[in-house]
């Protein structure tokens, strides 16, 4: 078996670990005590450098390598979970009502810390691991905020890695790609202001209801005219309120929707064609228009060197057969991301088999999957950090 020996030794205590996490999940920043589990566990190991508070309440550990090398690489798990309430009816289900691991982050954060204790056991590198467990994934921008407390320079973090399970991907397998492998999830909120009336009399209103109509259509061009066929762009429009009743016009509508896209360069296209055909409709019929487009995360970039040693690295666990590297991106967004810009490095998906979807109420983390994860960082780790 290509997955370390001591890798499915560890695979019991891992488990224990994540269900523990599970039963007791914590939302957004506010991940107090599974920070201070991560952390006790971490001086437990003997790590040989361990920072709390990182991004409010991320946790950062710094384990020397055997070698006298000064490169660092670091490995990034994730700890918050989501505003859910669970239904999976498991023995390790969660205790707070409204508060789920609905996304694995309870296996990522275990799998990180399996890998922990093994390279500090074993030091078996030339350099530098830096364990990175951050809170605030799940639209809280946790990463940023662990950059912006100097993540980056504070440890001398030259490339940087993260992993997501996956749902669909059967356990024991690995997918990933070079380049854009999930989106940047933009989103925008637009008010169209006209002049409300009676309904029976259209001529003496600027009818905003109208305008929004055309609108949701118009922004489809960005996707059908606009963007090259060949690179992916998604607009949604996700909400539409405008008026009280039958016989009145209203004077406002309010449109909402979301923009994915996989490039920097169709992003700022789908921006710049959203604004235009906004401002373009709403004087074509006399209305104004406001808009309020928000950036998310960037697009999840994999760095191509970096992209073929995390492939290596899978391939080295999973098998040849068992790793996908032109993996399909996924719409959804990642705030890895954000570490990807700063640093080179790559994510990659770690199969989770047939499970309910990630943020779904019957979803779980299957722990057939640790000793594979735990070994992808650990040979990950070795392999970039060899003497
Ligand atoms: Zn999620
Ligand atoms: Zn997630």
């Amino acid at each position: 078996m290509p997955i370390l020996n001591r890798a499915a030794e560890l695979q019991g205590e891992v488990s224990e670990w994540r269900r523990y996490l599970h039963e007791n999940p914590e939302i957004l920043y506010d991940v107090e005590n599974t920070a201070a589990f991560v952390a006790a566990k971490l001086k437990e190991f003997g790590v040989d450098e361990i920072v709390t508070g990182i991004g409010r309440t991320g946790v950062v550990g710094i384990i020397r390598g055997s070698g006298s090398g000064s490169r660092t690489i670091g490995l990034r798990a994730d700890m918050d979970a989501l505003p859910l309430t669970e239904l999976t009816g498991k023995p390790w289900a969660s205790k707070t009502s409204g508060r789920m691991h609905a996304c694995g982050h309870d296996g990522h954060t275990s799998m990180l810390l399996g890998a922990a204790k093994y390279l500090a056991e074993t030091r078996n590198f030339d350099g530098n691991v830096a364990v990175i467990f951050q809170p605030a994934e799940e639209g809280g921008a946790g990463a940023l905020a662990m950059i912006e407390d100097g993540l980056m320079e504070r440890f001398g973090i030259e490339e940087v890695y993260g992993m997501h399970n996956m749902p669909g991907i059967p356990v024991g397998q690995f997918a990933i790609r070079k380049g854009g492998i999930m989106a940047a999830p933009d989103r925008f909120t637009i008010t169209i202001k006209g002049r409300g009336g009676h309904a029976a009399q259209p001529h003496k209103t600027i009818d905003p209801i109208f305008i929004g109509a055309q609108l949701v259509g118009s922004l489809q061009a960005v996707a059908a005219r606009n963007a090259d066929p060949v690179h992916s762009v998604v607009v949604s429009v996700t909400r539409f309120d405008a008026g009280t009743t039958h016989n009145i016009i209203p004077d406002k509508a309010m449109l909402m929707g979301t923009v994915r896209t996989l490039s920097e360069a169709m992003r700022d296209l789908a921006e710049t064609r959203i604004r235009q055909i906004v401002q373009g409709l709403a004087s074509a019929h006399g209305a104004e228009a406001t808009i309020d487009y928000e950036r998310n995360c960037p697009v999840t970039f994999n760095h191509d060197h970096q992209a073929q040693y995390a492939a290596k690295a899978a391939i080295d666990v999973a098998g040849l057969p068992n790793v996908d590297t032109e993996v399909d991106p996924s719409m959804a967004g990642e705030d890895f991301a954000y570490m990807l810009k700063r640093r080179p490095g790559a994510f990659i998906f770690i199969g989770n088999g047939d499970t309910a979807g990630l943020h779904n109420p019957n979803y779980d983390f299957d722990d057939e999957a640790i000793a594979y994860g735990v070994s992808y960082w650990i040979k990950l780790a070795e392999q970039r950090l060899s003497e």
